[in-house]
């Protein structure tokens, strides 16, 4: 029997591998093996099984690793399709969507030896030497290699060994595993022994009333110690079998809600049926769920599982990963069988996702939630998919398998012949344009529940308020009153402040030097409170200077407007206001972010400042008040989809007000006021604005008119990056002039964040319409030029352009 194997290495190629006699009852496709390959051994997973093969030398497997396979031939159709769609090799696709825990691979382990009375090391072997013996228990060997900084320090240890000073020893690491536990029982002779000790007698008591019991549990309740446990084991009265632990994540939440019987409106009742007929029929169903913000979509989502987990299928419910809230987990939990529930998310230990995965695939599990790695969750007799917020740009993941979990939901649901509804107040202009073209069926919710008015919306000029003030206020005069107007009625204020490129930087007032950070091309930001100034990109951070570095000159200017700058102007302006911050600072602590949202139910904060984090999803009832600082740097940002990022960004900023009984109202500050993405934005009107846009798409032929691939390039070599940029960029147009230039070649050129963490970058793009040539083109061009020192990856339809 021979198998084929996918290995997580960057080929992309699988390797034949023949099953010892003793193994192949237990190989499948689906489970890990471990086999050798080079030098060393590896994981991989078995993609295929055959009875010949016509190589030679096909190497042994060692190991099967799995005793239930992890996918199944029809799941692997679909992983395949993502590797040919993403250009990325089929095991590290695999390693990267199937949660096995770090790849058990083997390596080498030196530890000391007793000296032989006549040694005479050499002073390098000395070095070696002494380290190998500040580890008693000896080290893997690569840590010593890079521990000693000596050029050739695996040839000294190999030397050490021959001269009989260490020992070096071939160990494995550990692969994750299923997690068992000890389950005791009565061995049937037990039931009526009488020559019990009155220590013995409860255990015997508490089996025969409790039945099989966990080891541990049954010592905790007997007051029971190892020594008469053993000792009933040994008299033959006990048995001990081991039973699988399913390892969970917790779905506890402390804003907990009371579940309500909610009447869906006329509008919202359509668009349920619609879902639900498509859930019904076994056919594939995409469809776009248009609701402006609070016209109840979460509502219809739900009832549309309820229905579906009712008729026996399964469902997968993704959402952004910042908006999976307590508030969303407890409206959700409070419905439905909590023991049937898996959430997935990137905070969750891969042990509980590598147990939840396999509960999933044994049915044993209704209902996934999560972000955006939940989609690939093997549910069994799949019927809807929803993605929440379809819009939201953390469904792209940026690195390694650069996927879109929006598009990838629409390719399930087409393998697994589901529902797939989308659902958004604003959503992509893609979307939109497949379902005005009748690609995605189109459900539309136009009002707000309750019927509660859309929030006015003024837009300040912010080149008036300069002209005015001399120089630009962070609040204008408009949003001052409005704020105090609003701290009188006792009502709740947000201010949003975009954090991309918002924040603040430093300048010496006297040399003009820029406080920029060592590792990154990007400017130092100052953390006031903690007197520090923090790179945004590396980990780096340095005390807020005094001086200036360079001309050792004292006047420091800090320019822009952080959140917490914003703060201390408003702490200023309104002395009285209960002011809270909500940022990635201040709910980086567990469960920061759910006490900042109890406070403001309590109403025990007047005015919230957020970034981002504040638009998704968050239902805050008393806000009557939204003030969005500047809508100007999404505006400007070097990106196709400015326009649509900022329409988004501010249309979901001004949904968060006045969802509560009061009206709501929306300030936003810009130095563009006529920019049609905001004048759509007060007008509350998505369909012009998408026409205006898909217009401007159109002319400049860019998605959904044509495709994108960018190739990023990384080095921390520069002139080699450049070198590599230039070769690739020649080929990729001589390869563009032999398809009859019918794709267009953008760059190379430097990345506009040109360095971060010290590795240089440049990107190149091809756009075009033939998708299949220009995959053809990306990946000969990755396969040609990526190489140790400059690093390709790949992005096939990118959203982020930095
Ligand atoms: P969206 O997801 O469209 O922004 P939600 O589903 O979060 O809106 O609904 C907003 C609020 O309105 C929620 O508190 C929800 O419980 C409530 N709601 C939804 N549908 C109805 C309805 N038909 N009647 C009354 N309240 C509703
Ligand atoms: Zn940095």
């Amino acid at each position: 029997m021979f198998v084929s194997i996918a290995l997580n290495i960057p080929a992309d190629k699988c390797f034949t591998y023949e099953v010892p006699a003793n193994l192949q009852s237990a190989a499948q496709i689906g489970k890990r093996v471990f086999v050798p390959f080079g030098r060393r051994k590896r994981t991989g997973f078995i993609v295929s099984i055959s009875t010949s093969c016509n190589l030679d030398n096909v190497k042994t497997v060692n190991a099967i690793l799995d005793e239930e396979p992890l996918f199944d031939t029809k799941d692997l159709k679909f992983y395949q399709w993502i590797a040919d769609y993403f250009i990325y090799p089929l095991g590290k696709t695999l390693a990267e969507l199937i949660p096995s825990g770090s790849e058990k691979k083997d390596f080498q382990w030196i530890v000391p030896a007793p000296a032989p009375a006549d040694a005479a090391p050499t002073s390098a072997q000395k070095k070696i030497l002494d380290l190998v013996n500040s580890h008693p228990r000896g080290l893997a060997l690569n840590d010593l290699i890079r521990q000693s900084d000596l050029k050739n320090a695996a040839l000294i240890a190999r030397s050490l060994q021959i001269a009989g000073l260490v020992r070096i020893v071939a160990k494995e690491s550990k692969q994750l595993a299923i997690r068992t536990q000890k389950i005791i029982d009565l061995e049937a002779t037990a039931r009526d022994h009488t020559k019990l000790t009155s220590r013995q007698q409860p255990i015997v008591d508490y089996l025969k009333h409790s039945g099989p019991t966990e080891l541990h549990a049954l010592m905790a309740a007997t007051n029971a110690t190892s020594a008469i446990m053993k000792k009933l084991l040994e008299k033959g009265l006990l048995t001990v079998s081991d039973a699988e632990v399913i390892r969970k994540a917790s779905l506890r939440s402390t804003l907990d809600r009371p579940f309500q019987d909610i009447a869906l409106n006329d509008e919202q009742k359509k668009a349920l049926e619609n879902i639900c007929r498509f859930t019904g029929d076994g056919a594939f169903h995409p469809a776009l769920l248009h609701g402006v913000t609070g016209s109840g979509k979460t509502e219809v989502y739900l009832m549309a599982i309820e229905h579906v987990l009712k008729t026996g299928g399964t469902a997968i419910y993704l959402v952004p990963e910042i908006a999976l809230t307590p508030q969303l987990i407890s409206r959700i939990t409070g419905r439905f069988d909590g023991d049937k529930i898996a959430v997935i998310h990137s905070g969750i230990a891969e042990s509980v996702r590598y147990d939840q995965w396999r509960q999933i695939r044994r049915g044993r599990i209704n209902l996934v939630i999560g972000a955006r790695s939940a989609l690939f969750a093997p549910l069994p007799d799949l019927k809807l998919i929803i993605v929440d917020e379809e819009h939201d740009a953390s469904y792209k993941q940026d690195d390694r398998l650069c996927y879109h979990a929006r598009d990838l939901a629409v390719v399930k649901a087409k393998f697994a012949n589901a529902a797939c509804v989308l659902g958004s107040a604003t959503p992509g202009i893609r979307t939109f344009y497949n379902a005005r073209t009748k690609k995605y069926a189109h459900l539309e919710l136009t009002k707000r529940v309750n019927d509660n008015p859309m929030p006015r919306i003024d837009i300040v000029d912010m080149k008036a308020q300069k002209e005015m003030h001399g120089k630009t206020p962070i609040l204008s005069d408009a949003l001052i009153a409005a704020i105090k107007e609003t701290l009188n009625k006792k009502e709740q204020i947000l201010l949003f402040l975009n954090k991309r490129g918002f924040d603040t930087f430093l300048v010496c007032g006297d040399c003009g030097y820029n406080f920029h950070c060592p590792n990154c091309a990007v400017a130092l930001k100052s953390h006031l409170a903690e007197n520090l100034v923090k790179c945004h990109y590396c980990d780096y951070s340095q005390k807020a200077m005094p001086l200036c570095p360079k001309c050792r000159g004292s006047r420091i200017l800090n320019y822009g407007t952080g959140t917490q700058k914003l703060e201390r102007e408003l702490e200023t302006l309104f002395p009285g206001a209960h002011i809270c911050r909500m940022d990635s600072d201040t709910t980086a602590g567990k469960g920061s972010q759910e006490k900042i949202l109890s406070a403001l139910e309590h109403k025990e904060i007047d005015i919230l400042v957020g970034t981002q984090m504040v638009t998704k999803g968050h239902d805050f009832p008393a806000i009557t008040l939204v003030g969005v600082i500047s809508a100007d740097t999404s505006l400007n940002m070097p990106d196709f989809r400015a326009s649509e990022k900022t329409f988004q960004m501010l249309t979901q900023v001004a949904g968060r007000g006045g969802r509560g009984d009061a009206a709501g109202r929306v300030i936003i500050q810009t130095f563009n006021p006529q920019h049609y993405a905001l004048k759509h934005t007060r007008s509350h009107n998505y369909k012009s604005f998408y026409e205006e846009e898909i217009e401007f798409r159109k002319a400049l032929t860019y998605p959904p008119f044509s495709q994108i691939i960018n190739l990023r390039l990384s080095s921390t070599k520069q002139t080699i990056l450049a070198q590599t940029a230039e070769e690739l960029g020649r080929e990729a147009r001589a390869l563009c002039m032999r398809h009859g230039n019918t794709v267009e070649i953008i760059g190379p050129a430097e990345s506009p964040l040109a360095k971060i963490r010290g590795e240089h970058r440049m990107q190149m793009m091809i756009k075009g319409k033939d998708s299949r040539m220009m995959h053809q083109i990306a990946a000969k061009l990755m396969g040609e030029h990526a190489t140790s020192t400059v690093k390709i990856t790949i992005d096939v339809d990118p959203e982020n352009f930095m």
